[in-house]
């Protein structure tokens, strides 16, 4: 895994944070990848680098990308310049308010606390809401980012039923041991967890249908993209339109079908039993 540090500005407030950029990542150990295009890996949280993040002083969601970069030898020949333009002296005095421990050790410690450790409760629970926010006060959302910003809404509202194990599956996979097995309130808490869990899912139906009919206009756009079709299959079968489905799959050409073979054939089992479900790839 290759790493780059920088320090990057919230465009809305102007905080300086330090960030971490992935610039190379090389896949060990296994991950679990699903129909609707999740995959969870062990070794790399899916949050790890996300595109976008949540300023702690001002609040605001912001992408990575449209924050104006800068080094830390930047902001130290800032300290030590004499000539000092008005607005970056407002900056840095700003800024030192914010990181006093900068001066001692001259460089920027302050990392982003999103998702917030709270979250990993209920990862779907916390940042669901998230997602939503994003997507009603965004008013210059390209395409690129609000098809990521949909498509995880979507996997999330779905990881409430994504192991839809029953409670006692649940309780049996979680317990290490025989005495755990028989520590009726670790049970009581799973069977607690998975009725909130489906609870959830039902209140968001209705945003979930929503978000899968936008998704699929936004990939209509590009339907001759190869990606284009494999996500709208997905789609149209997880609004349960399998004819629409049917026809996708029908018109992919052998290439197409060749590069994703398993979800394809998977996915004309499942648009034949009639079935909306999600399910595993690998
Ligand atoms: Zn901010």
């Amino acid at each position: 895994m290759q790493l780059e540090m920088l320090s990057v500005e919230c465009p809305h407030c102007k905080k300086w944070y330090s960030h971490s950029e992935l610039l190379s990542y090389s896949t060990f150990g296994s991950s679990e990848c699903w129909s609707d295009g999740k995959c969870v890996n062990n070794n790399l949280s899916e949050y790890s680098f996300m595109p976008f993040s949540k300023c702690e002083k001002c609040n605001n969601f912001f992408w990575f990308d449209d924050c104006r970069k800068i080094a830390d030898y930047e902001i130290s020949s800032y300290l030590n310049s004499n000539d000092v333009e008005p607005e970056n002296l407002i900056l840095i005095v700003d800024f030192l308010k914010d990181n006093p421990e900068f001066k001692i050790k001259g460089n920027l410690d302050v990392s982003l606390d999103y998702p917030h450790v709270y979250y990993w409760e209920n990862m779907p629970k916390y940042i669901i809401p998230d997602y939503i926010s994003i997507l009603e006060k965004s008013n210059n959302l390209n395409r690129d980012r609000e098809i990521y910003i949909r498509t995880k809404l979507s996997q999330h509202i779905n990881d409430f039923v994504r192991n839809s194990q029953n409670s006692l599956k649940l309780h049996i996979k979680y317990s290490r041991s025989i005495k755990s097995f028989f520590n009726f309130k670790h049970l009581k808490s799973h069977i607690k967890f998975s009725f909130n869990n489906k609870k959830l899912y039902k209140e968001y139906e209705q945003l979930r249908t929503i978000n899968l009919m936008r998704l699929s206009e936004l990939y209509q756009e590009t339907i001759d993209y190869e990606d284009s079709k494999m996500s709208l299959i997905e789609i149209e079968r997880e609004l349960g339109n399998f004819e629409k489905a049917k026809f996708i799959i029908n018109g992919l050409d052998r290439i197409d079908k060749q590069h994703n073979k398993n979800f394809v054939e998977s996915s004309l089992k499942y648009v034949l039993k009639n079935s909306a479900k999600i399910f595993k790839i690998r």
